[in-house]
């Protein structure tokens, strides 16, 4: 039996129903804040009061790191997930439960049990405040989600019991999810895979799936990286092809299979939005394209990684002069990316028409291939396919280029683009395709699990 870790807000019942299904499974409990009381010799209020939440925080660190890894039922802080270090801790060989419950039903049962507050809000507008900006971190973090509002402890804990016992699918929802992917393209070892998950006598009944959804998408480097990263952090998740010419298709399979998300790709970036419960508002909403669906407490939430991949590498360009070549789904997260770092950029494209809608958008200049060299840019992103198969040419001329450029191409396939050999050849600085796809697939990881996974770990797992 894998360990189980409760996580959730003050007052959604942790400890009580971590009880019960600790007695049921004849498992030892542990509540983390009971482990800080004895090992600081100090109740939480007074650690609180006396040293800060920073303190609290720091023996709660020390304390999940070396909680015992099975036969156990652990209930965490309500804040302890917010921290990725205890996520990562917290996740390896577990199943983590998230508990809820509505702000008035939290109220209610903290009046009867006072905490120290954590911030000077009224206690209705704190619950409020903190379940909201405490939220996406749940989500990350939790496996599964019971809302506790209206059952009682004893109830509760079995339902918990029978999740964990028989998994949150039908075998008729298992038997239709696996004909979706036998009508796909999924070579045969990994649908020997698929069918010992879903349909075999001893599957595990807690292990998930997601995937990447495109159509095609059998070329994605998605899957490889994903799963190394599952046995890296001792996740119980697979990570497979959701290949469809119909994106409603493989949400309604997804959903049906209690997918934990989908990495989004071409051609379904724009497309799927309508079929989202919620879009990530400063990102997806702006650039107009989802490329992460993280599937939590029943809802299909929607986010842009890809913006966040184009900017990591970029931040010491802060204010720069900046040419993007192409107009189309990665630019627009291209283009957000650079504008949120305050650079100056001109959009140049092939159809002028395009360049000029997206320009508008993002408050960028725009033109025509040929103003290119007027231009005199301290970074270029092409955000073109050329240099990919059959296009397999550079985009700019030897005399384009100057040593002084930062020179990005978003292309990844082949890892060496023609346009990368040539700025490297000529002085440049290069950032290469893959380093954005990298940057956002750890950003997808963080959304989909809360882990920050090491970009040298991504690196070393993707070559
Ligand atoms: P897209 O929406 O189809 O847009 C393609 C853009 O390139 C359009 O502006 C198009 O111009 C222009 N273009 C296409 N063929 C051209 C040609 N032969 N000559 C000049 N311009 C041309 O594609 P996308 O989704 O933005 O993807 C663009 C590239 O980014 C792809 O190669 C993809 O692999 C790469 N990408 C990489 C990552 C990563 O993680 N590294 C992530 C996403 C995308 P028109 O407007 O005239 O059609």
């Amino acid at each position: 039996m894998r360990r189980i870790v409760l996580c959730g807000f003050r007052g959604t019942g942790k400890t009580e129903i971590g009880k019960v299904i600790a007695d049921q499974l004849h498992l030892t409990f542990i509540d983390t804040d009971n482990l800080i009381e004895s090992r600081t010799g100090r109740s939480i209020p007074a650690i609180f009061h006396e040293e800060g939440e920073e303190r609290f925080r720091a023996v709660e660190r020390q304390v999940i790191a070396t909680l015992p890894e099975k036969d156990a039922v652990v209930s965490s802080g309500g804040g302890a997930v917010v921290d990725p270090t205890n996520v990562e801790y917290l996740r390896r060989d577990s199943v983590l439960v998230l508990l809820v419950a509505d702000i008035d039903t939290i109220e209610q049962r903290l009046a009867k049990k006072p905490r120290p507050p954590l911030t000077n809000l009224p206690l209705h507008e704190e619950i409020a405040e903190m379940m909201e900006r405490r939220r996406q971190y749940y989500h990350a973090a939790a496996d599964l989600c019971i809302d506790t509002s209206e059952t009682t402890v004893d109830a509760a804990g079995k339902k918990i019991i029978s999740i964990l016992q028989n998994g949150t699918t039908t075998v008729q929802q298992r038997e239709t999810g696996l004909a979706f992917f036998r009508t796909g393209r999924i070579p045969a070892p990994e649908l020997r895979t698929l069918e010992a998950i879903l349909t075999a006598p001893t599957r595990d009944p807690l292990t998930r799936l997601m995937g990447v959804a495109g159509y095609p998408c059998a070329h994605s480097k998605s899957p490889a990286l994903f799963n190394n990263l599952f046995t890296r952090y001792s996740l119980n998740y697979h990570y497979t092809w959701f290949e469809d010419p119909e994106i409603d298709e493989i949400m309604r399979v997804a959903r049906s299979l209690d997918a934990r998300g989908l990495s989004v790709t071409i051609p379904f970036k724009a497309d799927v939005m309508p079929f989202l419960d919620e879009v990530d508002e400063h990102a997806a909403r702006q650039i107009g394209a989802v490329n992460t669906v993280v599937f939590a407490c029943g809802s299909a939430i929607g986010y842009n990684t890809d913006w966040l991949g184009v900017r990591k590498p970029l931040v010491s360009l802060k204010g720069a002069k900046a040419v993007l070549l192409g107009a189309g789904g990665a630019a627009a997260g291209a283009a957000y990316a650079l504008t949120d770092l305050d650079m100056k950029v001109t959009i140049l494209n092939r159809t002028q028409q395009n360049a000029k809608v997206l320009a508008e958008r993002f408050g960028c200049g725009w033109g025509p291939w040929e103003d290119f060299d007027s231009i005199r840019p301290d970074l270029v992103v092409n955000a073109t396919p050329l240099g990919m198969h059959p296009d397999d040419h550079s985009p700019l001329s030897d005399d384009q280029l100057n040593r002084d450029m930062t020179v990005f191409d978003l292309v990844y396939t082949p890892p060496e683009t023609p346009l990368i050999e040539q700025a490297r050849r000529i002085g440049c600085r290069t950032i290469t395709g893959t380093e954005m796809f990298i940057e956002q697939a750890r950003e997808q990881f963080y959304l989909f699990f809360g882990i920050d996974v090491p970009a040298e770990s991504a690196r070393e797992m993707l070559l």
